[in-house]
């Protein structure tokens, strides 16, 4: 059974999902960890987001595979583990820049769907349950506020000893949003037949119970039927 999670940046949905996997026995698959990956690479080659053209002509060179180590999701950028170079705000801005391009897209999609083709997935991103599964038994809409969401961020990056202004971060923040929701090309929005939960004001532990009841629910019905 595929459990598709999607939302905005900073709404927890990692952390969530990779509790609830771990309870399902599901793979954990972190699709942002792939446009970072992708990012990673066109910063790499000096190549601008805008310039879509270069972002075309080059995409064929990055190669992008996932493995997983431990219950950990490991990204291969070129026979290279890139997790290390993943989580700045740097490549975040430029994943979201260049998530926007089709083609990029297309290429990260078909991978999605064949990692969720051969084992149960719990599929994190933001066109999860829209677009690369849409036939997920069970399809999660994570939000939370975007102060709470910068909070969460700033507190995550103190803990790291990163300094950084989190106003900033929340500008950031409602900037990616923004983008995120107003693309053309797979636009972060709920699916239909999603079901909302708020994480503001609700624990980790809470969000991962109210996924696994729900993912029960959706057990039954489906053995019944
Ligand atoms: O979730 P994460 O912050 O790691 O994702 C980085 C960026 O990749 C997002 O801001 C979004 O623009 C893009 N993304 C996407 N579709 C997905 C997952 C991520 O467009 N399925």
């Amino acid at each position: 059974m595929n459990i598709a999670i999607d939302g905005p940046a900073g709404a927890g949905k990692s952390t969530i999902a990779k509790i609830v996997a771990s309870k399902t026995g599901n793979i954990y698959v972190d699709t942002g960890a792939m446009y970072r990956a992708m990012a990673v690479f066109f910063i790499s080659k000096g190549i601008d987001a805008d310039d879509t053209e270069a972002v075309e002509a080059n995409l064929n060179d990055a190669n992008v595979t996932i493995r997983h180590e431990g219950g950990e999701q490991v990204v291969i950028l070129n026979g290279e583990n890139v997790n290390g170079k993943l989580r700045t705000e740097e490549v975040g801005n430029m994943a979201s820049r260049i998530s926007v391009i089709a083609s990029v897209r297309r290429k990260l999609v078909d991978l999605q769907r064949d990692l969720a083709r051969t084992t149960d997935v719990v599929m994190d991103g933001r066109d999860i349950g829209t677009v690369v599964l849409p036939d997920a038994k069970l399809k999660i809409f994570l939000t939370a506020g975007a102060d709470v969401r910068a909070e969460r961020r700033f507190k995550e990056l103190a803990a790291k000893g990163i300094e950084a202004d989190i106003k900033q971060i929340e500008a950031d923040i409602i900037e990616r949003d923004n983008r995120d929701m107003n693309r053309s090309e797979s636009p972060l929005k709920q699916a239909p037949d999603a079901v909302v939960i708020d994480s503001s004001y609700m624990t980790i532990d809470e969000v991962a119970d109210k996924i696994l009841g729900l993912a029960e629910e959706r057990r039954e019905k489906q053995n019944a039927g």
